[in-house]
Formats: C-alpha cells, sequence, structure tokens
C-alpha cells in the first residue's frame, strides 16, 4: 500500500524552543493513524506542517503524492482539514458556512449548495440548517466543521482533536461518522489526547513527546511493550503466599511479583482468560483460599505513563523495543 502521508526529519523551532526534533511519520492510503501526545508534544505543529500552514525549518514531507514546500496549493485541494484552529463563521447559518466553503474551492454555484445539503444531511445538521452557528452546541459545531474538511471530499483528512471538549454522548456520535468515513477509504491522520480514540478509530498510534515519535505500532502491540496481560490476587492469609507462589510458578511467563503487606502477588501471564481459570484451579489444588482474583490487562493508559513519564528515557534509548522491531520502529 503506498503512503498517503511521509515526513521525514521534520524540525520546527519557535526561537529557542524546539517544537519538532526531526520528526519521522508515515500513513498509509486508506488507513488511520493517531498521533497520541500530551499537551505542547508537538502534535498540532505536526498537522500544521502537514496541511501547509506552517514552514518547516528542515525536513520533508509529502502527502496525497504532492510535496508540502513544494506545491502547497495543489497539495490544499486534495486534502481536508478540522480541528481545533478550524473556522467556522458564527454569524453564518450552517448551510451557509458549507455553501461558503464550496465556492471557495470554485465548486460553482449549484454543486457548492447540493454539497452543502448533502452533507448536512448526513452530518444529521438538516434540522438546523438555516440557524446562525452561533447557537449550535458544541457537538454540532464540530459536525459542521467536520463537514466543512469534506466539501471538496478530499482523499487525505487531517483531524487536529476533533473530540476535545465534547461530553461523552457528542464523542460517540463523532466517532461514529469518523468511521464511516474511513470504511470509504479515507486516509486519516487525527491528534487526540485520549487513549480511549486512538484505541477505537486508529490502525496504528505514533506516541509523540517533545516534537519525536516515541514509539509507534497497534494498539495492541504498543500495549504489549508494557508488559502483556497479569492477573492480580490476594490471598486470605499471608502464610500462604510463598504456597501460592510456588503453585503457580508454571503458569507465570516471568517473575512472580510479591507484595507481602497486601498480601498480593502478581502474575504475568500470556493468555489472561485460560490463565486465570487455571490459576483458580492450581490454588483450590493446594488450598490456598483467595480474598480477591482479576485479570488485568495494561490500557493504553499504561502505555502513555510508561513511555512519557519517568520510564521513557528507558524506552526511548531503545532497551525495552529492541525485542520488537516493528513497535519500537519510531524510537530513538
Ligand atoms: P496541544 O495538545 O496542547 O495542542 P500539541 O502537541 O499540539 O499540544 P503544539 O501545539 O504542536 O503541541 O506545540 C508544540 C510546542 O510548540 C509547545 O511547546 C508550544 O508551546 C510551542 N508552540 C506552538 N506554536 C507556537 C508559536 N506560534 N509560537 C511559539 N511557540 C509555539
Amino acid at each position: 500500500m503506498p503512503d498517503a502521508i511521509v515526513a521525514e526529519g521534520l524540525v520546527k523551532r519557535y526561537g529557542q524552543l524546539v517544537a519538532l526534533d526531526g520528526l519521522d511519520l508515515s500513513v498509509p492510503e486508506g488507513t488511520v493513524t493517531a498521533l497520541l501526545g500530551p499537551n505542547g508534544a508537538g502534535k498540532t505543529t505536526t498537522v500544521r506542517v502537514l496541511t501547509t500552514l506552517l514552514i518547516p525549518d528542515a525536513g520533508r514531507a509529502t502527502v496525497a503524492g504532492v510535496d508540502v514546500l513544494k506545491d502547497p496549493q495543489l497539495l490544499r485541494s486534495r486534502i481536508g482539514a478540522s480541528g481545533q484552529y478550524a473556522a467556522v463563521d458564527e454569524y453564518l447559518t450552517g448551510f451557509e458556512n458549507l455553501e461558503m466553503v464550496g465556492r471557495l474551492y470554485h465548486m460553482g454555484v449549484q454543486r457548492s449548495k447540493d454539497r452543502a445539503r448533502e452533507l448536512l444531511e448526513r452530518f444529521r445538521l438538516t434540522d438546523a440548517a438555516d440557524r446562525p452557528v452561533k447557537g449550535y452546541s458544541g457537538g454540532m459545531r464540530r459536525r459542521l466543521d467536520l463537514a466543512g474538511a469534506l466539501v471538496a471530499n478530499p482523499p487525505v483528512l487531517f483531524l487536529d482533536e476533533p473530540t476535545t471538549g465534547l461530553d461523552p454522548r457528542a464523542r460517540l456520535d463523532l466517532w461514529d461518522v469518523i468511521e464511516e468515513l474511513v470504511a470509504a477509504g479515507t486516509t486519516l491522520l487525527l491528534t487526540t489526547q485520549y487513549m480511549e480514540e486512538a484505541d477505537r478509530l486508529a490502525d496504528s498510534i505514533a506516541v509523540i513527546d517533545h516534537g519525536n515519535v516515541i514509539a509507534e505500532g497497534t494498539a495492541n502491540e504498543l500495549k504489549a511493550l508494557v508488559g502483556g496481560d497479569r492477573i492480580e490476587l490476594i490471598v486470605e492469609h499471608a502464610d500462604s503466599l510463598a504456597i501460592a507462589q510456588q503453585a503457580l510458578e508454571g503458569l507465570a511467563q516471568g517473575e512472580i511479583r510479591i507484595e507481602p503487606g497486601l498480601r498480593r502477588l502478581v502474575i504475568p501471564v500470556e493468555d489472561g482468560s485460560q490463565a486465570l481459570v487455571d490459576t483458580i484451579a492450581q490454588l483450590a489444588k493446594h488450598e490456598v483460599r483467595i480474598q480477591d482474583v482479576g485479570l488485568r490487562r495494561p490500557s493504553l493508559d499504561d502505555v502513555f505513563l510508561s513511555l512519557t513519564g519517568h520510564e521513557a528515557d528507558e524506552l526511548i534509548n531503545g532497551k525495552r523495543t529492541d525485542s520488537d522491531e516493528k513497535v519500537g520502529g519510531g524510537a530513538r
């Protein structure tokens, strides 16, 4: 699959501050990549460079086959962008906003009107079409903003924090709409601070920190970075900790951690559900009484904390990513 978006060694400085520090990225056609990172990581700067709004100090990028620096005008006709900085005119109606975008793309009066109506319908804004945007809810504005990015039917779409500030219902709503677009073949680069959003929408996730991709992979690959499933077990009597440890040694994929004060054992396992069944059977056989037992799967939150928190150095140096080249591909 050819890449719809390629960035190589992007650097962007603001005075002393290095916003992008040699960032590499590629997004295969027809797929979704999420840039996941904390505030100030460089997500918006990346999107602004890729959408021709900002000229990088170094590096190169192509989007939809067009060099970002060489032919920004042509590029703009092949992409759609929406998000934090996108503009909808508060005083125009939803319909007028979309019609105006069509006119800006030289689509002609009739086609602009038709396309505006079609998109309003698709984004369930028909009832509000003739009301000024001023009175729209946050969710309605985001949908209109996204509709605006689609007027010219672009093959590549950039969404900068599409659901920031939305309530859970509106977020789910927008996710559905985005999934429909992707199913229809659009290549999508989205930025987000929400792990859940990256987990749900993205084929591939690039974790960004300090202007660099520090890890890249599918949600599952990234979760594997912080260790696989583990069983957490609390025994009734501290005396049985050692017996439990011995009984479960055969199931553990690595070292069993014991926290005597909490009467707790943490057992790294491979096939979590089966291991849970086996654990309970083993403990029953050895007559170890359990107070609590559960399967814990790493979330993207765990990944994020581990990558951008105090363990980041270890990961950036590639010690833990060496074992899986694909996952560690973005590490440097
Ligand atoms: P957020 O989630 O807060 O939007 P982000 O990951 O999108 O964060 P960027 O907006 O790309 O981060 O910012 C990267 C760094 O560059 C930040 O430290 C930010 O303060 C700085 N920065 C961005 N734009 C400018 C600017 N116009 N002038 C000076 N510094 C800037």
